[in-house]
């Protein structure tokens, strides 16, 4: 008898497991319960709005969920409609990959002001996660310090500076870019802890930030150094040590460069540490900690001083929210090799934490698989699966997107675009839920057990 699993997420690692297994055993069924009607995690949420090459691996993930061993369970939440237990009790194997949601906090004197906002709360509200809708940012200022010198902290920044014109043609939400295009925005700076052999961009991302049509990237040469010194060429790999000097040569470059006509600046600031966030009950400045590099960590040099600025985005981390019933610790599930117990494991950045691209939550599937394997020897116990999840469903009259619901979805926020923007994504679930019933699709509550794409 074929294997029924059930994976708990449909972001990168979700879909990744379901490929794993897919390709393990041609008799398995595999159902992937999302907690939003529409799939693939950060790809939707987290990807910035500009980078829609990066999105086009969702075409892959689309063809495995209209495999015929799939289906899709969306607008159905673990711990909430379904506890992991009751996933377990009609599952062979469930795979939680559920991400990493939540910021960092910075933990420093003041980081609860008004005007100091987590990056992930900050890019799901630019990128129309549900639950920033209302998140109203504070932009009426024109200075923003992003505590990070990272890919995403290179996002935030990028989104704030470009000019309408440069995300005319991306999926960038309305309402963000209403608010950010109409702010005074002019100076963002980047600081980050260390120096730039430890900044954590790569090399694409960062040379973008010199090709912005009305802001310029702005580095002090002082903090560059001449060579790669011979303590780091210890620490690093030879090929992040390549990655290292295209940075340098690329800060380098813009150091050189005149800011020209433009009229907005990204500083990349390093070796500054935040050490208080300055003002009343609203952020009006940072105040940072000069720091050196000594065996790999930046350490404070006693010297201080501030940049004044009236809104804080720390962009240092995520960390996921305890799935109910899983055992947790800092952040993760805790785990050896992706399983949490036989019969229940955990991929992606619930297993690992917040790090890597797209592609490195691939092996995490593998590794699911192979543990599945190990555990099960590739033969269900003859568990009701689907079917009994659906009937669990309907039962509780959980309304359900399908797999095909989602496309209508996705068709209707095609449709509803102004070109060159690819699509405009409906900001609520309701108005998600409110298309679908407008595009005639018979989904109606309780109609899980019915549905048949
Ligand atoms: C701002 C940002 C930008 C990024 N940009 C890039 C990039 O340009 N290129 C790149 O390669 N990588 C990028 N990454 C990294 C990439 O997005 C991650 O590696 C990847 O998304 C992690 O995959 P995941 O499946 O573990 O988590 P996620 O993508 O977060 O997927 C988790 C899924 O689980 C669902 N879920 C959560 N809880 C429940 C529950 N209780 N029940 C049901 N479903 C649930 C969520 O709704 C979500 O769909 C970026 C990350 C961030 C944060």
């Amino acid at each position: 008898m074929g294997l029924s699993i059930a994976i708990v997420g449909s972001g990168p690692s979700g879909f990744y497991t379901a490929e794993a297994v897919l390709e393990k055993w041609s008799d398995c069924t595999v159902d992937i319960v999302e907690k939003l009607p529409t799939p693939y995690g950060l790809i939707r949420y987290g990807v910035a709005p500009d980078h829609a090459k990066t999105k086009t691996v969702a075409k892959s993930y689309e063809k495995l969920a209209l495999d015929p061993r799939v289906r899709f369970f969306g607008n159905v939440e673990a711990g909430k409609d379904v506890s992991v237990a009751e996933l377990r009790e009609r599952y062979d194997a469930v795979v939680l990959a559920t991400g990493c949601s939540t910021d960092k906090k910075l933990g420093i004197r003041g980081d609860d002001k008004k005007g100091v906002l987590g990056c992930a709360a900050f890019v799901n509200w630019y990128n129309g996660l549900p639950a920033a809708r209302d998140l109203a940012p504070p932009l009426d200022t024109e200075s923003v310090v992003v505590v990070g010198v990272g890919n995403v902290a290179i996002d935030v920044a990028r989104v704030l500076v470009k000019t309408p014109e440069e995300m005319a043609a991306t999926d960038l939400m309305e309402h963000a870019a209403r608010a950010i295009h109409a702010s005074p925005i002019k100076q963002v700076y980047m600081a980050g802890r260390r120096g730039p052999l430890h900044a954590q961009f790569t090399n694409v991302e960062l040379r973008e930030m010199g090709h912005l049509k009305d802001a310029a990237a702005i580095v002090d040469p002082a903090q560059l150094p001449e060579t790669i010194p011979d303590e780091a060429k210890a620490e690093f790999s030879d090929r992040q040590l390549r990655l290292i000097q295209r940075n340098i040569d690329t800060l380098r470059d813009f150091a050189k460069a005149a800011p020209g006509a433009r009229k907005k600046r990204v500083h990349f600031v390093f070796f500054a540490n935040p050490v208080e966030i300055l003002g009343g009950e609203r952020v009006t400045g940072v105040r940072f900690e000069k720091t050196k590099m000594e065996k790999g960590r930046a350490t404070g040099t006693g010297e201080f001083f501030e940049i004044p600025c009236g809104l804080v985005i720390p962009a240092i981390g995520y960390y996921s929210l305890p799935v109910p019933g899983v055992p947790w610790e800092g952040g993760k599930a805790i785990n050896k090799d992706g399983r949490i117990e036989p019969g229940l494991y955990c991929v992606g950045w619930i297993k690992r934490g917040p790090s890597g691209v797209i592609g490195t939550n691939k092996p995490d599937g593998d590794e699911a698989a192979d543990q599945i394997a190990a555990d099960t020897g590739g033969a269900g116990k003859g568990k009701p699966g689907r079917a009994g999840l659906e009937a669990l469903l309907a039962a509780r009259k959980v309304r359900v997107v399908s797999f095909a619901d989602w496309k209508r979805i996705e068709a209707a926020e095609v449709a509803r675009a102004t070109p060159p923007a690819p699509r405009r994504k409906f900001a609520t679930v309701a108005e998600m839920l409110a298309a679908l019933d407008a595009s005639g699709s018979a989904a109606a509550p309780a109609r899980a057990a019915a549905q048949a794409d």
